[in-house]
């Protein structure tokens, strides 16, 4: 069976993020990996309950989705309110979905506070970024998934080629 790959639905086009726009990525390989049915996509903020549009969330105090997973930091939208429960719910039914398709790998928009795998922004609302990752992707990595950005295409390519071998 070919692996199969969780992909954040904005990636794909779907205007799911917060301000009700997508963030498409044209690459040849999506294309291919969508011909092969490979992709699984998800949204895990709207799968948490999140509308659309919704206000801009960071995680605060420049913490990482793993510390907001052990309870020892919060999610913050930019009104102020802790919306760390449907964060942590929307992550948890990522992973239920990578785990029902048998995915082993995902591929997830970077700088979110869900979908972030290499920076995610430090909870200032001020656009400053630091390492590390969002919830959704800390909670993936955590259950044995390959995470990788959308920046990290060829390197997705490369794992299916290597672990297809
Ligand atoms: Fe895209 Fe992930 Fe943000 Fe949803 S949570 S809009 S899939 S980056």
């Amino acid at each position: 069976m070919v692996p199969r790959i969780l992909v954040s639905a904005c990636l794909l086009g779907r205007p799911v993020r917060y301000n009700g726009s997508a963030k498409t990525v044209a690459h040849a390989l999506i294309a291919q990996w969508q011909r092969e049915e490979r992709l699984v996509p998800v949204c895990p903020e709207v799968a948490g309950g999140f509308g659309v549009p919704r206000p801009p969330a960071e995680i605060a105090h420049a913490a990482s989705g793993a510390a907001v997973l052990a309870g020892a930091a919060r999610v913050i939208d930019a009104r102020g309110e802790d919306v760390t429960a449907p964060f942590v719910r929307g992550a948890q039914l990522a992973l239920e979905l990578a785990l029902a398709h048998d995915c082993r790998f995902a591929l997830l928009v970077d700088g979110s506070p869900s979908c972030g795998s290499r920076a995610i922004y430090d909870g200032s609302f001020t656009g400053h970024k630091h390492a590390g990752a969002g919830v959704t992707a800390a909670l993936l990595r955590q259950h044995g998934i390959e995470v990788f950005a959308e920046t990290e295409i060829d390197a997705l390519h490369a794992r299916l080629v290597q672990t297809a071998a």
